[in-house]
């Protein structure tokens, strides 16, 4: 079994709206076990609909289309279909009705234009839609079936799982249910996780596991099939268990929870207050930290010292240590991160100074060279990044907070509970 998704609309073409349909499709489709091998996207014209349907016959065994739907001129979804299956479009009585109701029901006279939506070509199914105008469409066509939804997202989504799903599961297609679970790491690059994971993500693996990368974060993404949920789950769990243990000091979250909400597990966890000083991520380190909420039991606060005289007003940093080594230095970055966990009364002080670039590099200090400073009760130790010359000031700046976060993660992490536990 192979699948098409065809989106249809101009407004997708031409770039003035993005297909989020497909991928949304794709998605749902794979849930139950249903592979999609193409997409295909295209405007509202009559020939190249009926082009890409013929097409789509070719190739899969699952058409779903979304949009063309509409009462307008330019919805021709209906038309195209039944050029192809080589039938005419005949009235389908009780969709009429219900699209009649519709109206009734908002108190609305119905406009002549959307009796078109009644319109079925001949031998297709209407599939119901309880929340807007248009039906869609269920056609098999010799050994293919043919689905056309709306292109309005929540339309198509309602119908997708309310409408379509039961009938591919009545085909016995979608027999299968297929759950998915991202697995989120950050400390190594990507070529070396899969490097340490060659068991896992070979071809052919049940569970498959795959890996992606975003922003250095490196995921993990792993996806089993079951006749249910319950045996998709059991299937997944030991290859789960596998990378929890295997990459327990990289792991910061699943799903989309990346390193600030593991370093507030951390500071949650053992009862810990962090303050920040930040010069080149201009804040950017206490905003992801602020995004959480509850953070503010171990968030204090954090400083934007960016001029060297802020660092010095605000953090006591000598004037002495910005004069010989200059702001961006282990020194001044020791500094301020002991100035910060004084001033806020922290357990911990984080801090970051760099070049973000794209200016102001030298050869000894070149763009993208970034220094982190770690106060504790315990004193003070700082960390050199080398980002690199070539990364945008952007990159540069989340990757600066990014390490300096996962950081404190590491630092928290081989602290022993320190909250009073409730047995
Ligand atoms: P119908 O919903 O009746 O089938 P239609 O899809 O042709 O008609 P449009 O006016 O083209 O109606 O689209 C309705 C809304 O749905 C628009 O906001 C459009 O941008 C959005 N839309 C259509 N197709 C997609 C798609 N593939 N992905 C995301 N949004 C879409
Ligand atoms: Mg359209």
């Amino acid at each position: 079994m192979k699948a098409e998704i065809v989106a249809i609309g101009t407004e997708i073409v031409n770039g003035q709206a993005l297909d989020t349909n497909s991928q949304w499709l794709s998605r749902g489709l794979a849930a139950v076990g249903v592979p999609v091998r193409f997409h295909a996207t295209l405007g509202d014209d009559l020939d190249e609909n009926v082009q890409a349907i013929r097409f789509a016959l070719g190739r899969a065994d699952l058409i779903v289309t979304s949009g063309g739907l509409g009462p307008t001129q330019d919805d021709l979804t209906r038309e195209a279909l039944a050029v192809v299956a080589g039938v005419p479009l005949v009235e389908d009585a009780g969709s009429l009705e219900a699209i009649a109701s519709m109206f009734a029901r908002r108190n609305w006279t119905m406009p002549e234009r959307n009796r078109v939506q009644a319109l079925l070509p001949r031998g297709a199914e209407a599939l119901p839609n309880r929340v807007g105008t248009a039906p869609g469409l269920w056609m098999r066509i010799g050994e293919r079936v043919i689905a056309c939804l709306p292109g309005v997202p929540h339309e198509m989504k309602i119908m997708f799982d309310e409408q379509l799903v039961p009938r591919l599961r009545e085909l016995g297609v979608a027999s299968r249910v297929i759950v998915e679970r991202k697995i989120n790491l950050f400390g190594k690059g990507e070529s070396a996780i899969e490097s340490e994971a060659l068991d896992l993500t070979v071809r052919g693996r049940n569970p498959e596991v795959g890996i992606t990368a975003h922003d250095a974060t490196i995921s993990f993404r792993v996806f089993a099939a079951g006749a249910s949920r319950g045996e998709a789950e059991a299937a997944m769990a030991p290859t789960l268990a596998i990378i929890r243990e295997r990459f327990a000091e990289l792991m910061v979250g699943e799903g989309s929870d990346d390193v600030p909400e593991a370093v507030y597990a951390q500071l949650a966890r053992t009862g810990t207050k962090l303050a920040t000083a930040e010069s080149c991520t201009g804040g950017l380190i206490a905003q992801q930290l602020t995004r959480i909420p509850g953070v503010s039991a171990y968030f204090p606060g954090g400083v934007v010292t960016y001029a060297n005289e802020a660092k010095v007003e605000l953090l006591r940093v000598d004037p002495e240590l910005l004069a010989t080594h200059g702001a961006v230095s282990a020194d001044v970055a020791a500094a301020m991160a002991v100035g910060v966990r004084e001033r806020l009364k922290a357990d911990i002080g984080l801090s970051v100074t760099g070049v973000a670039g794209p200016t102001g590099g030298t050869a000894e200090k070149p763009v993208g060279l970034v220094f982190l400073g770690l106060a504790t009760e315990k004193g003070v130790s700082t960390r050199r990044l080398d980002i690199g010359p070539e990364q945008p000031r952007a990159v540069i700046q989340s990757r600066s907070a990014k390490h300096a976060l996962n950081w404190v993660r590491l630092t928290l992490m081989a602290r022993p509970d320190a909250l009073p536990r409730s047995s």
